[in-house]
């Protein structure tokens, strides 16, 4: 397996699982990183129509991978609800990258897609291996489980999209043998992930940007727990997420060096303020700014850099000081990162 594709991001950040009692749990995400999942199925052989398909597999409480396959492509639905959800989402999540961006799965060259269900045993979280999905069930009190979230299933899939898109990976550092998101590249990529979630959320349910929520992550926590995951349009605000979300929302909070997941609240509010500005349906006009972005941007790219690489594409998108230039260059300064 390539280094570049390994973990290095999952749905529940250490904090949200601080915060949920579940901290133990980011142990286990952590040897996921470093694990290698050689022992995954090589897919290719029942792929050779060359069309990307789907396989979910079940590993049944445990720890082993992928486990066994429920549902090919095609297949009809299991009697397992999570199977199911997993199998819907990841191909909604496939649909809306070629459907808006004729995008050929993650790799864009057709790639097929396994995901695991019933992971581990009570695992509350969900991640991308770096070679297929992964979904714990939570602790089904606290954590109610990701599979039947779009959005989720769409964060974890963007982090396979930029791995693809930005030679080198963006914002990925090694730790003591374990890959890790770091600095403010770190935080454009998880931000990026965001962005793309809520979108594919926002296109699944035909919702303007009136109409969205700009949430992520909703109904994974129990509703005493908390709402959401994270909020694109007033990051940190714990009402509309959990207790103790320190997400920053421009660069009055941002904390050099620290979690990526936290600092990203600054480039997905940049991208809240564009795609409101413009009105309508967020993925024409804005997302298409920033799917275009991505591949442009260096591993180790700064705000400052996201902001001129989409206020650039903006331009040659739609014109040298369009509205829609206009409306990236907007957002930016609102958020503190470029000078007003
Ligand atoms: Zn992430």
């Amino acid at each position: 397996m390539s280094a570049r594709l390994r973990c290095v991001c999952c749905a529940l950040p250490r904090r949200a699982l601080e915060h949920v009692g579940l901290g133990h749990h980011h142990a286990a995400t952590e040897r996921l990183r470093s694990e290698r999942h050689a022992h995954t199925v090589d897919l290719r052989a029942a792929a050779a129509n060359g069309k990307r398909e789907r396989f979910v597999f079940d590993a049944a409480g445990t720890e082993a991978l992928p486990g066994t396959l429920v549902r090919p492509e095609g297949a009809r639905a299991v009697g397992d609800a999570a199977a199911n959800q997993a199998y819907e989402n990841v191909g909604i999540t496939l649909d809306f990258y070629a459907k808006v961006f004729g995008r050929d799965s993650l790799d864009g060259a057709g790639m097929d897609v396994s995901a695991s269900v019933h992971w581990g045993e009570g695992f509350a979280n969900a991640m991308w291996t770096g070679k297929q999905m992964l979904f714990g069930d939570g602790d089904g009190v606290r954590v109610r489980g990701f599979t039947h979230c779009l959005d989720i299933v769409a964060h974890e899939l963007t982090h396979a999209v930029t791995q693809h898109a930005v030679r080198g990976g963006l914002g990925i550092v090694k730790r003591k043998g374990k890959l890790d998101l770091a600095g403010e590249a770190g935080a454009l990529n998880e931000s990026i992930s965001d962005v793309f979630a809520s979108l594919v959320k926002q296109w699944h349910r035909k919702q303007d940007v009136k109409q969205a929520d700009w949430l992520v992550g909703e109904g994974v926590f129990a509703p005493e727990i908390g709402r959401a995951v994270r909020s694109l349009k007033q990051p940190g605000d714990d009402r509309l997420t959990y207790g103790g979300d320190d997400q920053a929302g421009d660069m009055r909070g941002f904390v050099p060096g620290g979690d990526v997941h936290a600092n990203s609240g600054i480039p997905n509010r940049a991208f809240y303020l564009a795609a409101t500005a413009l009105g309508g349906r967020a993925w024409e006009h804005a997302g298409r700014i920033w799917y275009d972005s991505v591949p442009r941007l260096k591993p180790k790219a700064t705000f400052v850099d996201a902001a001129h690489v989409t206020s650039e594409t903006a331009a040659r998108l739609f014109g040298i000081a369009s509205r829609e230039q206009h409306a990236v260059q907007a957002a930016w300064q609102k958020v503190g990162v470029l000078p007003a």
